[in-house]
């Protein structure tokens, strides 16, 4: 153990603070240690590993293209992007799409497209477009995207940042109609604030929005890298709200904790404004990434996980809720995307991960005070129960406590 966390420290930038676990094997919600530990996976990549890891499906999938044709570039045409975005398209109802790997290109992807669209098509003077933003929020780490973070962290020395960004709190769509001008070109907003602790905005807030951005010609861009494909409950976590928005950001999930795959869907007018050589990715819808990309959504249908989500979310918020400890400030969350909000004065959100995962629960603070539950959503009642029995006893002993070793030994 101790081995390959000093050559990680030795060799890799530090730029993450990772829990003192070293991982070598996952299948569906466990994980094991290079030790042969058991762990249950509450974190799953920050959402990217919805299906649970190495599903057989996914992995037939990833196997069978990578023998056949893996990365030809869209210099060409492939067998493969044709019918994955047609299959993407119609599950989320989006005319268009335009495919990328990470999050954050795909949001680089969005914010090109609305001032594109700005400037061609609402008739924004050149150069002046404006996209409204959240507090709050989280979108990547490119260094556009850091720039309009209010996370001083991740703006610290990487600037000088791009403007035409206006940033407005989250949850307050009175403010968004505020900072619009004839220059708003989009509103860029997560349904929930994942990566900024968990944040539910009010109940209508969503539906608000879309009314404000419709009556002043503002495209609605939702960011659902982290809460769409069933994540919440919903396919999207705008369906909550009932809501269509103009403009969609996928990533994580949708490349089914194999790959990086992520896509910009948005409205014929919009998507138009992209010509040949305007945008690109070399490896952006690539075969295997479509392969694994279609594969993962008709999982997502077949197996009926937004709704096992919106279930298995239910119980474990509730179960959470349940535990009214004094260290315990709040439960939030919907669907499988819950936050547990702790007095970092009586116990700092670090710690408790810490104890979590020495008791066989693998999760991840957000923001020093909030632990995140996000597990595959293919987890089931009992690894749910397990989950909450593990937070239950981590909580109230104070101190650690293993379970026998042998629940946790693969034999
Ligand atoms: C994770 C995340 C991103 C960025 O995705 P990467 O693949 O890490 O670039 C963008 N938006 C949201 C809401 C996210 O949670």
């Amino acid at each position: 153990m101790d081995r390959f966390i000093k050559l990680e420290r030795q060799y890799c930038a530090r730029n993450y603070h990772p829990l003192p676990v070293v991982l070598h094997k996952g299948e569906g919600v466990w994980l094991w240690d290079v030790e042969g530990k058991r762990y249950l996976d509450m974190m799953s990549a920050y959402s990217a590993v919805s299906f649970g890891h190495s599903h057989p499906r996914l992995v037939a999938a990833l196997t069978e293209q990578a023998r056949l044709l893996a990365i030809p570039s869209r210099a060409f045409y492939s067998d493969r992007l044709g019918p994955f975005l047609e299959k993407l398209c119609t599950t989320v109802g989006m005319p268009k799409a335009l495919p990328m790997n990470t999050g954050a290109e795909a949001v680089e992807t969005a914010i090109k497209a609305a001032r594109k669209w700005g400037y061609k098509v609402k008739g924004v003077p050149a150069g002046q477009a404006e996209v409204v933003v959240c507090k709050g929020n989280f979108a990547g780490r490119t260094t556009t995207i850091v720039g309009f973070s209010s996370e001083a962290q991740y703006r610290d020395g990487f600037g000088p940042f791009a403007s035409g960004f206006v940033t407005v709190p989250f949850g307050d769509a009175a403010a968004l109609e505020a900072a619009i001008t004839p220059h708003t070109v989009a509103f860029l907003v997560e349904p929930i604030q994942g990566e900024g602790g968990i944040v539910v905005p009010p109940a209508g807030y969503l539906a608000a929005c879309r009314d404000i951005c419709s009556r002043h010609d503002v495209l609605l861009i939702c960011d659902e890298v982290q809460t769409g494909l069933g994540r919440t409950g919903r396919l999207l976590a705008s369906d909550h709200d009932g809501i269509k928005p103009d403009g969609l950001v996928l990533g994580k999930a949708l490349g089914g904790g194999l790959l990086p795959v992520s896509a910009f869907l948005a409205r014929q007018d919009v998507m138009n404004v992209f010509n040949p050589g305007d945008h690109g990715s070399t490896f952006g819808g690539n075969p295997l990434a479509s392969a694994v990309g279609q594969a993962a959504l008709e999982l997502l249908e077949e197996e009926r996980l937004s709704e096992r989500a919106s279930e298995m979310g239910e119980r474990l918020l509730q179960g959470l809720r349940a535990l009214r400890h004094p260290a315990i400030r709040d439960v939030r969350g919907r669907g499988l995307l819950i936050g547990l909000e702790l007095d970092p004065a009586m116990l700092p959100a670090r710690v408790f991960c810490e104890r979590l995962m020495a008791a066989g629960v693998l999760s991840k603070e957000t923001h020093d005070t909030v632990v995140r539950f996000a597990p595959p959503l293919i987890i089931g009642p009992q690894e749910v129960d397990f989950a909450l029995a593990t937070i239950a006893v981590t909580l109230d002993a104070g101190t650690v406590r293993v379970p026998a070793a042998a629940d946790h030994m693969i034999v």
